[in-house]
């Protein structure tokens, strides 16, 4: 028994950094693929229990603005590149700026670009079923929200369902060592903040204060406004379309996730870059890939389809509002 349990704890400890670490008990053994695998999950708890270091490495200004800024740049990365490149295709790239999108991505610690798109195609094709990873409709708000990734079900990536990136050997790594990106970040953060104290100590921050603000704090909010698309979005707010599905559209959560929250809009129409139909459908991610689809980054932005805007395709309600 003690064996086993030690057994356990290897394993998941080299999981940490090898995410695609063999693990047969997890994998052959049907019990308790939907139980929550603690031991796996177990930096995402302490970069919860993390946050609470606020209180012993203080604050200074450039800290919380360091925290703000990579909120909105990986909140970028994970809408505009996890999203809306990576799951739907609604863009083209180069190999190389697509490499250099999944690296920035990946600095968000939401694990690989494969794994993250591969399990949102399945939302969209199970959507609200019981084979979706995490409707709030089937599981409830805590599972759709959290729960559903740390089940021992969901840590794979389902390679199937994203075979025409899988060919790319570097996204096979980024993905598998899902861990080095947040890591080489978290280090770059404390490094710049050790600099800062020595060069420039009016400032106040220190290297743990960086670490903590600009890492720490930064992701652990960014994963909570990013799960809110998977929970809260199929909970509140208004729907347009009849999706056959509980996808609303949501002023207050397209605001902190940059254009996410018209989900009844994408659930409808996945394959166009933009989320926010009409003008006053706020979508920063949008007008950010419309500015570098300018500079000749990427490319080829597919439109929102004209049938979107057909009366006859939006419900009632929604027609005499619009
Ligand atoms: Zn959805
Ligand atoms: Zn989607």
């Amino acid at each position: 028994m003690r064996r086993s349990h030690l057994g356990q704890i290897a394993r998941a400890f080299v999981q940490w950094f090898d995410s695609e670490y063999f693990d047969p008990a997890t994998v052959s053994d049907g019990r308790d693929v939907d139980c929550i695998n603690w031991l796996r999950t177990l930096p995402f708890v302490i970069l919860h229990l993390g946050c609470l270091a606020v209180f012993w490495v203080g604050w200074s200004p450039i800290a919380v603005q360091t925290a703000i800024a990579l909120y909105l740049v990986r909140m970028f990365a994970i809408t505009g590149i996890y999203h809306r490149y990576f799951a739907h295709r609604t863009f083209r790239t180069s190999r190389w700026a697509q490499f250099m999108f999944a690296l920035l991505g990946a600095s968000s610690a939401q694990r690989g670009p494969l794994w993250w798109a591969a399990h949102h195609r399945n939302h969209h094709r199970e959507s609200d079923t019981q084979a979706d990873p995490h409707s709030p409709v089937q599981y409830g708000f805590l599972r759709s929200h959290v729960g559903w990734f740390m089940c021992n079900r969901y840590y794979a990536t389902h390679y199937p369902r994203i075979q025409d990136f899988a060919r790319f050997p570097e996204l096979i790594w980024l993905n598998r060592f899902d861990k080095a990106a947040p890591a080489a970040l978290g280090l770059a953060l404390y490094l710049v903040g050790a600099w800062l104290e020595r060069t420039a100590p009016s400032l106040g921050v220190t290297g743990l204060q960086l670490f903590v603000w600009g890492f720490i704090v930064s992701t652990t909010v960014l994963f909570h406004a990013t799960a809110t698309i998977n929970s809260l979005a199929h909970l509140i707010g208004s729907r347009r379309y009849d999706t056959g599905d509980a996808s609303r559209n949501n002023f207050l959560l397209a605001l902190i996730t940059l254009g996410e929250g018209w989900h009844n809009n994408h659930h409808q129409h996945m394959g166009c870059t933009r989320q926010g139909f009409y003008w006053w459908e706020i979508d920063l991610t949008y007008y950010v890939l419309k500015l570098l689809s300018w500079t000749g980054i990427i490319w080829d932005l597919k439109p929102v389809p004209a049938k979107a805007y057909d009366p006859a395709e939006q419900l009632p309600a929604k027609r005499a509002a619009a």
